[in-house]
């Protein structure tokens, strides 16, 4: 597995467990300046446990997708150069914003991710990684509408969640067509399901075509 500078594996309690520096979040076990990233809370911390080649690396520029209260994000803010956190919701982004007022390179955007038009003016182009985690219907469009942000040698590393696309149909199938679907401007590098850590998800990184 390769991590990126700024994350690595140290022991908490004798568990042996990812971790990056920095303030804490969510009360996660520390060492030092060092937190311990929970997998089972983060679909991220889940897909470098599960040995993708992510491509990411530490202060590479982030636009985050799908933020919530800041749990994962905080962990990439940590490692990663300027991040730029969209979340849509009004009450998780209340805590988010708690969480940047300790982190400098972590801007958090109270946007929706499938405009964005709303926050162009705001977002660097060029990044090197969209990080995505929104869970709702409309994942691969969600990723192919936020690929103008990205470099043309830049990642997706993205979380989907295939009972947000459909609760009914098999899991395998509903991440087939979102993958179909990702063809549209995205190589799709790797795969890999979340699993013990997420049910029902899967983790995948690509490249912009
Ligand atoms: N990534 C977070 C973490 O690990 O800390 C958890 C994210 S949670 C599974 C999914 C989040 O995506 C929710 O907070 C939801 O409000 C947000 N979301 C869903 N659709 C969105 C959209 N179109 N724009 C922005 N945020 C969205």
């Amino acid at each position: 597995m390769t991590l990126p500078d700024g994350v690595e594996r140290r022991h908490f309690d004798s568990e042996e467990r990812l971790a990056t520096r920095g303030p804490t979040v969510y009360g996660e076990p520390t060492d030092g300046e060092w937190r311990a990233w929970d997998a089972r809370r983060s679909k991220l911390g889940a897909t470098f446990e599960k040995g993708l080649d992510t491509g990411l690396e530490g202060d590479d520029s982030v636009l985050y997708l799908g933020a919530a209260s800041g749990t994962t994000v905080s962990h990439v803010a940590d490692f990663a150069g300027p991040t730029y956190a969209v979340e849509f919701a009004a009450r998780p982004a209340r805590d988010l914003v708690g969480v940047a007022e300790d982190r400098s390179r972590l801007f958090p955007l109270l946007k929706d991710a499938r405009k964005p038009d709303t926050y162009a003016h705001v977002v660097e182009s060029d990044l090197d990684a969209i990080v995505q985690d929104v869970a709702t219907r409309g994942q691969a469009r969600v990723a192919l509408e936020n690929r103008q942000f990205l470099a043309g040698d830049g990642r997706l590393v993205a979380a989907i969640k295939a009972r947000s696309e459909d609760v009914t149909a098999e899991p395998a199938d509903v991440f087939a067509e979102v993958l179909d679907e990702l063809e549209a401007g995205y190589e799709i590098l790797d795969t890999e399901r979340l699993e013990p850590f997420h049910d029902d998800h899967l983790a995948l990184v690509a490249r912009p075509k």
